[in-house]
């Protein structure tokens, strides 16, 4: 038996909790992915986690995840950029993340497009929407997503757009958080729609430890977990 508060612990009553919410919301499990955010969490932790089944791992920083990669070559990883990627980080992203779902800039796509092309691969992208006015969130402006993702799929074409992604205001009304992921999905839909050539329309990341059964209820098809898997995070002190 696991240790009640060990980290098989944490994922099967994340588990259950993500299935329940899929329930109630008149979906199949299956149409939920679960990325775990190992940001500030050590590579032990996530040499244990990927002991469990769990491959790609959510990290806002492409210091962090070069550090871990390092560490944990030899381990079966992918590694999700889901934070502010500054543009002289495009090199590193390029040959480390297997995914950035933080793309909100034409200068980060062309840097990145620049680096993939050098090295020879695509990657996969999310957009990244302002979906609230709270300050200090990175994010496209929804009056400019459609305009920007025909431009990275005309011009960038290492990038390989698959859907959007956002974070929901936090605040305790209910219904200002559902609002962000509904307006989310709304963008979704309708881009979806225009059918742009190279683009694949469909994922949904949003949702978090604090608020993904909302987001579940309003279509996503990804929730981005961290504390509520690896337990509360120390921005002071990254445990080893
Ligand atoms: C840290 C982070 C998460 C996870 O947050 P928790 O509240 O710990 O689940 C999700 N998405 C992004 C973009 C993050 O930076």
């Amino acid at each position: 038996m696991s240790a009640p508060d060990s980290f098989a612990t944490r994922l099967a009553v994340l588990q259950t909790r993500l299935a329940a919410a899929c329930l109630r919301a008149g979906r199949d499990p299956a149409e939920v992915a679960l990325l775990p955010v190992s940001k500030t969490f050590g590579a032990d932790r996530i040499r244990e986690a990927a002991a469990l089944g769990l491959r790609r791992f959510g990290e806002s920083k492409m210091q962090e995840v070069r550090d871990k990669a390092a560490v944990l070559a030899d381990c079966p990883v992918e590694w999700v950029v889901i934070g502010h990627l500054q543009t002289n980080k495009a090199k590193d992203a390029a040959r480390l993340a297997s995914e950035v779902q933080s793309l909100d800039r034409l200068d980060l796509a062309q840097a990145l497009d620049r680096r993939l092309q050098q090295e020879g691969r695509t990657l996969d992208v999310l957009v990244q929407v302002k979906t609230s006015d709270e300050p200090g969130k990175y994010g496209l402006d929804p009056a400019a997503l459609p305009a920007f993702v025909r431009t990275v799929a005309r011009d960038y074409p290492s990038l390989r757009v698959r859907g959007l992604m956002t974070l929901a205001v936090n605040s305790d009304d209910t219904e200002a958080v559902r609002a962000c992921f509904r307006a989310l999905r709304g963008m979704r839909d309708r881009l979806r729609d225009e059918a742009i050539e190279g683009v694949d329309m469909r994922r949904l990341s949003m949702g978090m430890s604090g608020d993904f059964e909302l987001a579940i209820q309003e279509g996503s098809t990804e929730v981005r977990i961290g504390s509520a898997l690896f337990g509360a995070r120390d921005y002071g002190a990254p445990d080893g």
